[in-house]
């Protein structure tokens, strides 16, 4: 089998709204095409024109060779997967190693593990390790719209609640409120985030769990501790990004000394940012993205290092519902994984989220069932494709 080509796909919501704070609202699907009929599909969570750009300009030498180039020809079967990533993560190094190349080298790695799943007739997560003993579940990660706190705090509570009702043991709840990226114009003091938490906690009642987001809202580990401090007796399961992804002194002191564990790394790219962070114990749970961090086999690398340290990794997944497939496979083989992030598609502020796919991952009763299609188990609506590759193209051709 041999790679003939490789499609970038540039898609928007054409609803998308500027100041959210949410980067479902575009995206970079990929597919991987090949002589025999297969393709793979991938995505990955990155600015898609960037993206694409990533992917499809050419290089000129051997440390910037272009990832499309560099893929042509080859056999995705007969590959040894970690050995091809390496490949192409030395190749693109000059302009690679991290950041904007690696997370689209990421969309490439899971469309490689969708066709090598459809080339063996079996779903990926057969591919990729041991079933674990029990599959994590996914938490509903909940973001509602809102432009008032009065509102956020309503629409909180009845999102919870619906996400219970449908099988949810776990939210997330994005609390958006304060710091860089607070969302839709929200303007609040950060010690307001505890009266949506114990809102929530109240109609939830005392079994449901509960992981905030914080979206980097402190610029010090003293005010994080501080505020964090007071919602112990509300029974939060994590606390997500309260710091600047570059404080790493400060994730350190706060995970010393926090009463509720410390999340993060929905943007790192490669194992090596994440055991930077390990080795100087800044988290209690690691987060990988799994088309960000440079696609499944990166990730797996990653949930190797939390075993390898005694941590667990709840990964980020927060895009369509190639990205929840993708990382359901990776959940299905990971021991060290009690949770994985899923939008609910019934709640999702995304089109996309919505309409990609005309066929993928069920959450029934708040779980999936083992994926058992071959590779990933996904359709594209190529309706829905066309209809957001227009709306990508308007806002700009590239
Ligand atoms: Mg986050």
């Amino acid at each position: 089998m041999k790679i003939t080509d490789v499609r970038c796909h540039v898609l928007l919501d054409p609803g998308y709204e500027a100041d959210a704070t949410s980067s479902a609202q575009d995206d970079l699907v990929v597919e991987v095409v090949t002589d025999e009929g297969l393709t793979g599909v991938g995505e990955s969570d990155i600015n898609a024109w960037i993206g694409r750009a990533c992917i499809e300009a050419p290089g000129t030498h051997t440390m910037d060779t272009g990832l499309r180039q560099a893929l042509l020809g080859v056999d995705p079967v007969a590959a040894d997967p970690e050995e091809l990533w390496d490949r192409l993560y030395v190749a693109t190094a000059m302009t690679g190693r991290r950041g904007a190349l690696v997370h689209a080298l990421g969309a490439l790695d899971i469309a490689l593990w969708d066709l090598r799943g459809k080339a063996a007739g079996v779903p990926t997560w057969q591919l990729l390790g041991t079933q674990a003993e029990s599959m994590a579940r996914p938490y509903a990660s909940l973001l509602p719209h809102a432009r008032t706190f009065d509102d956020l705090l309503t629409r909180f509570v009845e999102q919870t609640t619906a996400a219970q009702r449908a099988g949810f043991g776990a939210a997330k709840l994005e609390l958006l409120i304060c710091g860089p990226y607070a969302s839709t114009g929200l303007d609040e003091a950060d010690d307001r985030m505890i009266e949506i938490i114990a809102a929530v906690r109240e109609a939830t009642g005392p079994d449901f769990t509960i992981m905030v987001d914080v979206g980097y809202a402190w610029d010090s580990a003293l005010r994080a501790l501080e505020v964090i401090s007071t919602w112990a007796e509300h029974g939060v399961y994590f606390v997500e990004t309260p710091l600047w992804a570059d404080d790493v002194s400060g994730y350190a002191e706060l995970a010393r000394s926090s009463p509720i564990p410390i999340a993060a790394g929905e943007w790192l790219a490669t194992r090596f940012e994440f055991r930077d962070l390990v080795e100087r114990g800044c988290l209690h749970v690691l987060q990988p993205d799994v088309g960000r961090v440079g696609g499944l086999t990166e990730a797996r690398r990653v949930c190797r290092l939390g075993q390898e340290h005694g941590l667990r990794v709840i990964p980020h997944s927060w895009k369509t519902g190639i990205t929840v497939a993708a990382t359901a496979h990776l959940a299905a083989v990971t021991a060290n994984m009690p949770f994985f992030e899923c939008v609910p598609k019934d709640m999702a502020e995304s089109a996309l989220r919505r309409d990609l796919l005309r066929h993928g991952p069920d959450v029934a009763d708040g779980r999936f069932a083992l994926p058992d299609a071959p590779g990933l188990g996904i359709e594209l609506d190529e309706d829905a494709l066309a209809r957001f590759e227009r709306a990508g193209t308007a806002r700009w051709p590239g």
